[in-house]
């Protein structure tokens, strides 16, 4: 056999499959997904296995063919479906094939340890015990495999392979049995979770003799028997035994010493949610917008269809409901879900309607857990103990086979960009992803992205299905918002943060004992230092760009190269002592509500109150229990908390984001002001929203206040249509950086000629490049980063799938340069941020 091996060098001129030859005594465990490891010039490098054939690869001398040394892994991490998937990724997104391949595995598996081979005991003796009923002949291989792998508490691949030449087979079926399983190697802590646990070793008859046996000055070791034989000989924790009977350990280590009981490491599986019980909900009965949009789904799920739907639902119209439903539709299909919800909304309360409805049947991927605890959730997806996935970007790689159904939650979000390489965007993977799997996939939120209500339009090929809920499940209208005009306080001598209405309001909100949600948009708002003599604010001198304040360590730090230096006492620049920071925006909000309104409980969640693993859910938890009367925040705030008491949404400063030189400024205030005006009068309380501005006649913030998604749209795709911009066009960023700006400015000129010339070239072989346009090059908004300089070209063109293979021939023809001349590119294709 011969395999094609991407190998792990994320480098232009390696960037194809090498082929290698299989040696026979691993031809049965190669296959396609397989990691392995194979001899590449000097080295000995890591790669993934992406094909596979029984002739050597024509043109090639198969006695010169190097050979592959080991496999890493007996089951493969990837299945050919993510295999094809990730070399679609590097096609579209320009990335290397093995950058595409690596972001599909967890973090776990790329350490450099080995996998080791467990004996699932468990599962082990059902199977013996079903052999023996059937009076089947065991194989003795497998008994002997399975004793040593017992014994020796499991060993890698290879040394079982060279333990018992020619057992591949056998480990392969018990494998798939699940009797045997791969786990890392326990040797730090990203790896399996083990716990002393006590097996009694002797049938119950015996136990109970030796028991009976036991001298009376040996009453505790007694206690330890008598509890196993009144438990049915289950195994336990050592912990747990020890506490239940209030022992020390040594006494069962002296019952084991007897022979009567042993002492083994089991595995634990880091459930992150195991200490917490989920109330099961049953399915709600549906509105009858829900109905409809439930049976245009489940029509598509039925018929096995690959379908796109935008589902377009106003806040609070039970789109969560839709998705459980159509879940359970899913399953009763045999098929598998994915659930894709943006980070900052995987809260506790998300995770919970899930849980709730689907038990153990889901499990949770979010980048709060550790490594060990998202590899373990990995593998119980590996291992077919769920069929349900919920989890922030990455989950769209969950490796399921039946996948039925992609579910993306808010989908407007910029969190499923990826913005480091390889730079995809979960949307079009998760499309990309389901129709090869025949799958659904149901886009959801009440504000869509300019392209994805495009795509639903004819103009936009009516590639997507709109479904619309526009009332809201409970009958609850949605909250009047009001608007402040700042510039008219300022005037009438209002300095403060909070004007008159919402000062107002607040108090109101104090004295009936309801709750209040106040967002501050974090960007616009820098915790920089700044010298209020001079004006000097500290940079960094590596990069273009302020120090941000760090209030945990009293330092300033470069968010884009780690420098960090101590907090100042004087300004470097005069000498000043009137050096200060600016804390937080929210940290000063806060200052503010304390001494405006004495005694008021406020919750702030923002960078700084949420780094540590749990705090997000500690603060909504308590807010949730009336802790608080104001929960104040960044973002974070803004997205899919449901709490009943919460009748006043404030937002300070609504024009942060407006002001950013990006073209979908307009669209992301519009979409932040409408989701966190959904926060308000969800339940029984009516709600109000009051939203300050300084330029309340913005069309996104006069739109944002009437619910009026049409009247967004209508402006902005006017807007996009004049200016050229997606979804009228699409762009790809090519990025380019050196040390010297005259060498930089001159690359960076010749990259934008050649792009041009092989436009030119494409359209005149009629091969596309039509209405291809190259912009710049000119510097990046941040000029410089870890001191190399910075300078784009930004790529425009429509529907033109030539697009990509030009820029990939123009970047491909600087290889020399960025291999001798230490030029960097990165090409982001359809980029989400501008900045
Ligand atoms: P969305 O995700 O669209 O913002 P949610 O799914 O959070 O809306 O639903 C809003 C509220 O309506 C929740 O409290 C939810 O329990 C409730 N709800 C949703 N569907 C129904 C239904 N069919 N019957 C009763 N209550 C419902
Ligand atoms: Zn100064
Ligand atoms: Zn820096």
């Amino acid at each position: 056999m011969y395999a094609k091996v991407i190998v792990d060098i994320p480098a232009r001129p390696t960037d194809r499959p090498f082929d290698y030859d299989v040696p026979p005594e691993l031809a049965d465990c190669v296959e396609i997904g397989s990691r392995v490891e194979v001899p590449f010039g000097p080295r000995v490098l890591h790669g993934f296995v992406v094909g596979l054939a029984e002739q050597p690869p024509e043109g090639l001398d198969p006695g010169k063919m190097r050979a592959l040394r080991r496999v890493l892994d007996l089951t493969p991490p990837l299945t050919p479906e993510l295999v094809r998937l990730a070399a679609w990724m590097s096609a579209k997104y320009l990335c290397p094939a093995t950058a595409a391949l690596q972001v599909m595995v967890p973090a776990a598996l790329k350490a450099k340890y080995d996998r080791v081979v467990v004996l699932r005991e468990d599962v082990w003796a059902q199977r013996q015990a079903k052999q023996e009923q059937e009076t089947l002949v065991p194989d003795p291989l497998r008994l002997e495999l399975a004793e040593w792998l017992r014994r020796k508490g499991g060993a890698t691949a290879e040394a079982l392979l060279e333990k018992f030449p020619g057992s591949a087979p056998q480990l392969k079926s018990m494998l798939d049995e699940g009797v045997l399983e791969e786990v890392q190697r326990v040797q730090d802590r990203m790896a399996v979770k083990t716990a002393l646990t006590v097996f009694p070793l002797l049938p119950e008859a015996e136990l109970r003799a030796a028991m009976d046996a036991v001298p009376a000055r040996a009453q505790k070791q007694k206690d330890v028997l008598a509890f196993l034989l009144e438990n049915g000989l289950e195994p336990i924790r050592l912990s747990e035994l020890t506490q239940r009977l209030d022992i020390t350990p040594s006494v069962v280590k002296s019952a084991a010493g007897k022979g009567w009981i042993e002492l083994r490491e089991v595995e634990v599986q880091r459930d992150p949610y195991a200490n917490r019980s989920y109330k099961r909900t049953a399915p709600l009965p549906l509105t009858a917008e829900q109905q409809a949009v439930y049976d245009t789904i489940s029509g598509a799920l039925d018929a096995g269809r690959h379908e796109v739907f935008l589902l377009q639902g106003v806040t609070g119209s039970g789109k969560t409901e839709v998705y459980l439903q159509t879940i359970k539709r899913c399953l009763e299909l045999d098929k598998e879900a994915i659930v894709l919800v943006p980070e900052i909304s995987l809260t506790p309360q998300m995770v919970e309607r899930f849980k709730g409805r689907f038990g153990d049947d889901v499990a949770v991927l979010h980048s709060r857990l550790s490594h060990g605890e998202r590899y373990d959730e990995w593998r119980r997806i590996a291992r077919r103990e769920v069929r349900v996935v919920i989890g922030a970007r990455s989950a769209v790689f969950a490796p399921f086979t039946k996948l039925g159904l992609i579910i993306i939650d808010e989908e407007h979000e910029s969190s499923y960009k990826q913005e480091e390489s390889p730079k995809y965007h979960a949307r079009d993977v998760a499309i990309r992803r389901a129709g090869e799997a025949g799958a659904a996939v149901v886009l959801g939120s009440a504000t869509p992205s300019l392209e994805s209500v495009f795509a639903a339009l004819p103009d936009g090929g009516s590639r997507f299905k709109l479904l619309e809920m526009r009332t809201r499940a409970l009958g609850r209208p949605l909250p009047p918002v009001r608007v402040v005009d700042m510039r008219a306080e300022l005037k009438g001598g209002n300095r403060s943060m909070f004007s008159v209405p919402l000062h107002k309001a607040i108090a109101e909100r104090l004295h009936k004992k309801e709750q209040i949600v106040l967002l501050l948009n974090r960007r616009g708002y820098a915790t920089f230092v700044m010298c209020r003599t001079c004006g000097y604010v500290s940079g960094c001198p590596h990069c273009d760009i302020a120090l941000t304040y760090h209030q945990s360590s009293r330092t300033l730090r470069c968010h884009y190269c780690g420098y960090a230096e101590r907090e100042r006492t004087a300004c470097p620049d005069c000498g000043s002592e009137h050096i200060r920071h600016f804390g937080t925006g929210t940290q000063r909000v806060e200052e503010e509500l304390v001494k405006l309104f004495p005694g008021i409980r406020v919750i702030r969640m923002d960078v700084d109150t949420t780094t540590e693993k749990g705090a997000h859910e500690k603060w909504l938890t308590m807010f949730g229990n009336k802790q608080a009367d104001v929960l104040l925040g960044t973002q974070m705030v803004a997205k899919g908390l449901d709490f009943p008491d919460v009748t006043l949404v404030g937002v300070i400063a609504a024009d942060t984001v407006l002001n950013l030189p990006d073209f979908r400024s307009a669209e992301r205030t519009f979409q932040l002001l409408t989701q966190v005006a959904g926060r308000a009068g969800r339940h029984v309380l009516p709600g109000e929203v009051i939203v300050q501005t300084y330029t309340p006649e913005h069309y996104s913030i006069a739109a944002a206040a009437g619910h009026d998604y049409e009247a967004f749209l209508a402006t902005e795709l006017e807007h996009r249509r004049a200016n050229g911009y997606p979804p009228y066009s699409r762009l790809i960023n090519i990025t380019l950086s050196h040390e010297e700006v005259p060498k930089l400015l001159r690359l960076s000129e010749a990259l934008a000629l050649k792009l041009k010339e092989l436009a030119a070239e494409a359209r005149n072989r009629g091969e596309g490049g039509a209405a291809f346009e190259v912009l710049g090059p000119v510097a990046s908004p941040i000029a410089r980063i870890k001191d190399r300089y910075r300078f784009r070209c930004m790529v425009k063109y429509r529907g033109d799938s030539a697009a990509s293979r030009i820029v990939r021939q123009a970047v491909d023809a600087f290889a020399e340069h960025v291999a001798k001349e230490k030029l960097q590119i990165s090409v982001d294709v359809d980029p989400q941020l501008l900045m």
